[in-house]
C-alpha cells in the first residue's frame, strides 16, 4: 500500500516518495504569538498533528519542525505601523517578550489540552536573526534582492526574468498581481508593488530591532520560515504544511526565497489545511461569530448548550478531512459526543468478549450463527483502515470504518458468549488495530484517563485567565471565575506563591 498525498503545488494526489527512505522532514508554520490562539488555528495544528501521528504509525521516522513567530509580523498591507506586536504591546503595556511569553504559554496549554504532540523542534524567529540576515545577504549577492532606504526587498520581477515563476503555488499570474496591488508598504522604496520585505528598517517607535548590515531593523515574516526550515530540514525537504490562508503570499514567498537562494525547490509536497466555520459562517471577532478554544471546553459561550470534553472536540474536528471546510455547530458537537461515547464503550467491551471466548474454548467457531450476527472479516477491515489513512490521511473515512467495527463489537457482545463469530486471533487483531487508530493515530483519550491530567491543565488555564482579569482590574470576571468554580466544588486559594486549587 502506498501513501498518497495531495500536493497543493501540482493540485494532484501524488504517491509520497520521501527524500530519504523511511524518513520525513515536515515543517508547519506555527503561531504568531501576539494574542490567544484561535479555534481556526487549533484546527490547522490538529490536522497536522493527525498527519504527524499517521506518518509515525505508518513507520516513518519524522522530524517535525513548527516555528514560533515572535519577531514582529507585518500585516498583509505591510504597514510597519500595523506591526501586531507593537500594537499589542501598546495595548497591554508590556515588553514585547512578555507578550511573546504570555501567548506562547497559552498556545502550548491549548494544544496540550487537545492532546497535540509537541513538534521535534520549535524554533523561534528571534532565535534565528543571524540566519535571516545571512539569507538576505545571499539574496542580494545573487541579484534577487535590493536594499532601499535601510530595508531590503525581494525583486519579484527579477525572479521571473530568470525563468522562475512567482505565483506557481497560488496559481496567480504576475501581471495580474502587479495590476491589482496597491503600493501601501514602503512607498517609493520598492521597485514593484509585489516585491516583499526580507528586512525592514525599524522606525524610531519600533521596539523589537536588531543590528544588520543595513542598519537597525527586523526580519520580514516570510524569511523566518525559509531560514528555519532550511536550517533544520535542509534546502529541500519533504512536507511543508500550513493553513490555506498562508498559501499566498507567505508560502509563495517561501518558494521564491528558497529557489533564489539554493537553486532548488524548497519543498516536495505542499499541504494546506482548510478553514473552520461556526454555524456555517466564517469565524470573526468583528461579527461576533467567534469563540476561543477554551470556551468550547468550559462551556462559557453563547453558541453551545454545554461544555465539551477536549477529546470530543478533537473527535469532531477529525470527522472532516483536513482539506475540507470544517463547520462546527451545537448539533455537530452533540452528535460527536454521542459517537465518541459509543466508540469508547465499544472499546471497553472488547476485553470481556475476548475473556468469554477464551473461557469457552471447546465450542465450535461459527456454531449456531444467529442471522443478525454478520460475519465480520477483520483482516479486510484492517486493510480498509490503512487504505483510508494512506489516501491523503482521510480521517472521516477512517472514522467510518472504525464505526463499522464498533457496530460489530456491539453485535458480538449481544450474541451469546458461547457462539464464536470471530476467531481469538481476529478478535485480538481487531482490538490491537482499533486501539492503535483511536489512541495513537486519532489521538483520542478516554474521558476517565484524561480527566485528572486535563482537569489540572484546565484549572491552571482558568487560574491564569483569572490572574489576567485581576491584572487588568476586571474584578467582575475574576470573581465570576472564582465563584463559578466554587459552585462546581473547586476552591481557589490565593497564596504567596500564587493560586492553587482544592477539590471539595
Ligand atoms: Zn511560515
Amino acid at each position: 500500500m502506498q501513501l498518497k498525498i495531495y500536493n497543493s503545488l501540482t493540485s494532484e494526489k501524488e504517491i509520497f516518495k520521501p527524500i530519504l527512505d523511511g524518513n520525513v522532514g515536515m515543517y508547519v508554520c506555527g503561531p504568531t504569538v501576539y494574542s490567544n490562539v484561535h479555534l481556526g488555528n487549533v484546527r490547522t495544528f490538529l490536522s497536522f498533528d493527525f498527519i504527524y501521528r499517521s506518518l509515525m504509525h505508518l513507520g516513518y521516522k519524522v522530524r517535525y519542525v513548527r516555528n514560533i513567530t515572535d519577531a514582529g509580523h507585518l500585516t498583509d498591507d505591510g504597514d510597519v505601523n500595523n506591526d501586531r506586536f507593537v500594537k499589542q504591546t501598546r495595548l497591554e503595556k508590556l515588553e514585547p517578550m512578555e507578550i511573546v511569553q504570555k501567548y506562547t504559554v497559552d498556545f502550548h496549554k491549548v494544544l496540550d489540552l487537545f492532546n497535540l504532540l509537541p513538534p521535534n523542534i520549535e524554533p523561534t524567529a528571534t532565535g534565528h536573526i543571524v540566519e535571516q540576515i545571512e539569507l538576505t545577504q545571499k539574496l542580494i549577492e545573487k541579484g534577487f534582492a535590493y536594499e532601499s532606504n535601510g530595508s531590503v526587498y525581494f525583486d519579484v520581477l527579477e525572479y521571473n526574468r530568470r525563468g522562475l515563476n512567482y505565483g506557481e503555488l497560488s496559481k496567480r499570474n504576475i501581471e495580474e498581481l502587479f495590476a491589482n496591488t496597491r503600493d501601501l508598504d514602503g512607498q517609493g522604496e520598492k521597485k514593484n508593488p509585489q516585491d516583499f520585505a526580507l528586512w525592514k528598517k525599524a522606525s524610531p517607535a519600533h521596539i523589537m530591532r536588531w543590528n544588520s548590515p543595513w542598519g537597525e531593523g527586523f526580519p520580514g515574516w516570510h524569511l523566518e520560515c525559509t531560514a528555519m526550515s532550511t536550517k533544520y530540514l535542509g534546502e529541500t525537504f519533504d512536507i511543508h504544511g500550513g493553513g490555506m490562508d498562508l498559501k499566498f503570499p507567505h508560502h509563495e514567498c517561501e518558494i521564491a526565497q528558497g529557489k533564489a537562494c539554493n537553486d532548488t525547490a524548497p519543498v516536495n509536497y505542499w499541504m494546506h489545511a482548510n478553514m473552520l466555520t461556526m454555524n456555517s459562517q466564517r469565524m470573526s471577532k468583528s461579527t461576533g461569530n467567534y469563540i476561543l478554544p477554551m470556551q468550547l471546553v468550559t462551556g462559557e459561550n453563547d453558541f453551545f448548550e454545554k461544555p465539551f470534553h477536549p477529546s470530543i472536540v478533537r473527535f469532531c474536528f477529525l470527522q472532516a478531512h483536513y482539506r475540507s471546510v470544517l463547520d462546527i455547530s451545537n448539533d455537530a458537537m452533540i452528535a460527536s459526543e454521542k459517537g465518541f461515547i459509543r466508540l469508547m464503550e465499544a472499546l471497553k467491551l472488547l476485553p470481556s468478549i475476548q475473556e468469554n471466548y477464551k473461557s469457552n474454548k471447546d465450542v465450535d467457531l461459527f456454531n449456531n450463527l444467529s442471522p443478525n450476527a454478520l460475519p465480520f472479516d477483520v483482516k479486510s477491515w484492517v486493510n480498509k483502515c490503512y487504505e483510508a489513512l494512506n489516501d491523503d490521511f482521510n480521517s472521516p473515512i477512517l472514522i467510518s470504518y472504525i464505526f463499522e467495527a464498533v457496530n460489530n463489537i456491539y453485535k458480538l457482545n449481544a450474541v451469546k458468549s458461547e457462539i464464536k463469530i470471530l476467531s481469538i486471533e481476529d478478535l485480538e487483531l481487531l482490538e490491537k488495530t482499533l486501539n492503535a487508530f483511536v489512541f495513537d493515530v486519532l489521538g483520542l483519550q478516554t474521558i476517565e484517563e484524561s480527566n485528572n491530567e486535563k482537569l489540572d491543565q484546565t484549572l491552571n488555564v482558568l487560574i491564569e485567565l483569572r490572574n489576567q482579569a485581576r491584572k487588568s482590574k476586571n474584578f467582575e470576571l475574576s470573581d465570576q471565575i472564582r465563584d463559578k468554580l466554587l459552585a462546581e466544588g473547586i476552591e481557589l486559594k490565593d497564596g504567596r506563591d500564587g493560586t492553587t486549587y482544592v477539590l471539595n
